[in-house]
């Protein structure tokens, strides 16, 4: 089969693999139709986590349900699924209680098990022709009969629309409420569509970037152009001196070559400042234990320079973490279903699986218009 294999940082390539297939009783075996490139994969292909070359990336996956494994009995051939990035055995203490992205199963001690990711197992991801899915009954969301129809909207239950509704969950978001979103990429447009989603009265979203930040607008929110820095300004004058109610990270650690410097990620303080006093503030952007690849010194040993006296002083509340996908993918579906949002109006490149050493440059650069890649491996 053809596959995005990871050489090294900065060097993907497509190339024949060794077909996936059914290894266990509980697998089941996906002929990908559409997998995606996420902010996430950015970690490894910038060099900033470190990961086996000749691995499989992609963990933003769906498809066709070719051949099931003896033991599986819910999932059917034919059936089309949403995979949720997440790997769960579904009967650890973990997984029971929804903690879906903390299966201690399939990756004991650690942050659970995913596609194609450094430090989450040892599986396989599916930017591929075919995809193994471990536990298939547990670890596939069989899809309403119009899957192929909503295909670019479904696929993105596997991760970002998830991942977003988890920052408002961690941050506590309630009908009414002030949002302060951090990021304008596809998870952080994702937060600021599920607060509207759970009825926040006012969401504003903060980046850099005019093409994503328009797209913070068209789902209406207000956008916020930290280019030349004064955010945090803009939001306290917004909302009277006090702040918002809420706030999400979905930046995480980013020593990203932003418009031509490096520039050290201040997110977390900036959080804290434009967040009330008593707010709730929930972090899905990735800050990770040891980043090589980091900008400062102490974000080289997974430190940041986090603002602890003034986030105490505010009384503030933090929640982080992955999202479990499990917990939100089937209510999701069923917004997207009854067409009450479509978040693939955030893509902005549909490509075939060869083009993707070039969107990986692309969208590693954060060059304009490269918002959010999908590949269709069958095409
Ligand atoms: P992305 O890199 O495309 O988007 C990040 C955005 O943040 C960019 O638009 C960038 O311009 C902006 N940004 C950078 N510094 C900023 C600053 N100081 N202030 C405001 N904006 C700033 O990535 P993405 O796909 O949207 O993912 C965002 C984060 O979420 C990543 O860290 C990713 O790994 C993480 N993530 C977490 C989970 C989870 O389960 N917790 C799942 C998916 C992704
Ligand atoms: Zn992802």
């Amino acid at each position: 089969m053809k596959a995005l294999v990871y050489n090294g940082p900065r060097d993907v390539q497509v190339k024949e693999m060794p077909d996936a297939k059914i290894e266990k009783h509980t697998d089941v075996l996906v002929r990908i139709t559409t997998t995606n490139i996420c902010g996430s994969d950015l970690h490894m292909y910038e060099g900033r986590t470190g990961m086996e070359a000749g691995r499989i990336l992609g963990h933003e996956n769906m498809g066709e349900v070719i051949e099931v494994g003896k033991a599986v009995d819910r999932v059917k051939v034919g059936d089309m699924v949403c995979l949720p990035f997440n790997i769960g055995c579904g009967f650890c203490a973990n997984c029971e209680r929804g903690l879906s992205g903390y299966c201690l199963t399939v990756n004991p001690g650690s942050a659970g098990g995913a596609y194609g990711f450094a430090g989450m197992g040892p599986f396989s991801g599916g930017q591929a022709e075919l995809l193994r899915v471990p536990y298939g009954d547990y670890n596939c969301l069989v899809l309403p009969e119009d899957a192929m129809e909503k295909e670019n909207d479904y696929v993105m239950l596997s991760d970002i629309l998830p991942t977003g509704y988890h920052a408002t969950e961690l941050a506590g978001v309630r009908a009414g409420e002030s949002v302060v979103v951090y990021g304008a990429g596809p998870v952080g447009l994702m937060a600021a569509t599920s607060a509207f989603i759970k009825g926040a009265s006012e969401v504003f979203v903060v980046d850099m970037h005019k093409d994503r930040l328009a797209l913070a607008e068209k789902i209406g929110a207000v956008a916020i152009d930290d280019t030349e820095g004064g955010g945090v300004k803009k939001i306290l004058d917004l909302t009277g001196g006090q702040g918002a109610d809420r706030g999400c990270e979905c930046v995480g650690y980013q020593c990203c070559n932003m418009h031509g410097k490096e520039v050290p990620n201040l997110t977390m303080n900036n959080l804290v400042q434009s967040v009330k006093a008593t707010g709730g503030i929930g972090v899905v952007g990735v800050f990770l234990p040891e980043d090589p690849g980091a900008a400062d010194a102490l974000a080289k040993e997974g430190k940041i320079a986090f603002d602890y006296g003034s986030f105490w002083f505010k009384g503030q509340h933090i929640a982080n973490g992955q999202a479990n996908v499990k917990a939100y993918n089937r209510s999701l579906c069923k917004l997207i279903h009854a067409g009450k949002t479509k978040p693939s109006m955030i893509i902005s490149h549909e490509l075939a699986l060869d083009e993707a050493p070039a969107a990986y440059e692309s969208f590693g650069k954060r060059a304009d218009g490269w918002t959010k890649v999908i590949l269709k491996p069958g095409k």
